[in-house]
């Protein structure tokens, strides 16, 4: 059997980041306001802050208004969500970030919960899950989705065209992952499986997958024999492991070499889902701006 076709997410982000600022230019030329990304980050973990500011540059570079906002460490709960109020007051903001982890003594689901859900642009707020929980098969997504997710659904339907019918396997049921996957692969007519740490004969339940999602968190664990021929994997993972020259580089939670061997399609790491994430967080920022302005949201 020939080697699986690789899933080139980064040539698919790639073009929906080219999409959004093609679509931006034309609303803001039809007379638009420009769309906004706030972005705000507690504390100072680099990572964090690397991360917040390739989201605003980019959401600059496709033409739309980035207003990143850092607070120390020690801000307390009332300042946080102060700046969340005026964040939701402000017009020219349409997407609102909060990079997460937030510091302990904070308290995230109660600053989730304060974002007004039209500019939760990470789809992580309770109204934007409960609707992606209810959604009705094949119904538009005029809300905002978690990104990570979207992308695994924009690649897979890129991938394979129409879902439905396929049993799709995801192994991993966190919220930021796994369950909303789920949720968009029903919505997409898939016969869907949530399998967890506590699930007993995960390779048999792996090997009846058309679709393999995996977003555990843990290197190469799952292998090559348990994987249906020709189904699609999506690996979600990502970890960084040390190489023999002592430096490191990222690998998913699929043993890849022997994963390729097997399926039809499969996501490389990195160059799979990563990138992804933050186009799909520019997309659903443009949405909102375009949502607010009386235009249908039209979300994958
Ligand atoms: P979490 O730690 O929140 O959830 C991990 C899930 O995996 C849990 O549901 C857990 O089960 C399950 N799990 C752990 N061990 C096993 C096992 N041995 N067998 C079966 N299931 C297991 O992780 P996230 O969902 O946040 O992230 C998962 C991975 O995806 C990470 O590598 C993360 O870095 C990556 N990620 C990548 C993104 C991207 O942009 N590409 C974005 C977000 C995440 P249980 O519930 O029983 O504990």
């Amino acid at each position: 059997m020939a080697d699986a076709k690789l899933i080139d997410g980064k040539a698919f982000a790639g073009g929906l980041r080219q999409k959004v600022g093609a679509g931006v230019a034309d609303f803001v030329a039809k007379g638009g306001p420009k769309p906004g990304l706030a972005t705000v980050l507690v504390g100072a973990d680099p990572a964090s802050q690397v991360y917040v500011r390739s989201k605003g540059r980019l959401a600059v570079e496709l033409g739309m208004a980035s207003f990143d906002h850092q607070l120390p460490e020690d801000t307390t709960q009332a300042e946080l969500l102060e700046l969340i109020g005026r964040l939701n007051a402000d017009p020219s903001v349409n997407g609102i970030l909060v990079q997460l982890p937030l510091p302990k003594h904070l308290d995230t689901a109660q600053v989730l919960i304060a974002i007004d859900p039209a500019k939760d642009v990470d789809g992580f707020h309770p109204v934007n899950v409960g609707r992606l929980g209810s959604i009705a098969p094949g119904a538009p997504l005029d809300f905002p989705v978690p990104c990570t997710p979207l992308g695994v659904s924009m690649l897979l339907q890129d991938a394979l065209g129409s879902l439905s019918g396929l049993n799709a396997v995801i192994v991993g049921r966190s919220n930021l992952v796994g369950r909303p996957v789920a949720q968009l692969l029903l919505r997409a007519d898939c016969t869907v499986t949530i399998t967890h740490s506590r699930t007993r004969d995960l390779p048999g339940i792996c090997r009846q997958a058309d679709i393999l999602v995996v977003a555990i968190g843990k290197t190469e664990f799952v292998k090559g024999d348990w994987i249906k021929p020709g189904a699609a994997v999506i690996d979600v993972g990502i970890n960084r492991i040390p190489t023999p020259e002592g430096k490191s580089r990222l690998v998913g939670d699929v043993a890849f070499a022997e994963a390729q061997k097997v399926a039809g399609y499969i996501t490389p790491v990195p160059g799979g889902v990563g990138p992804m994430t933050v186009a799909c967080l520019m997309f659903n920022t443009f949405q909102a701006a375009r949502h607010k302005a009386g235009l249908a949201m039209t979300a994958a």
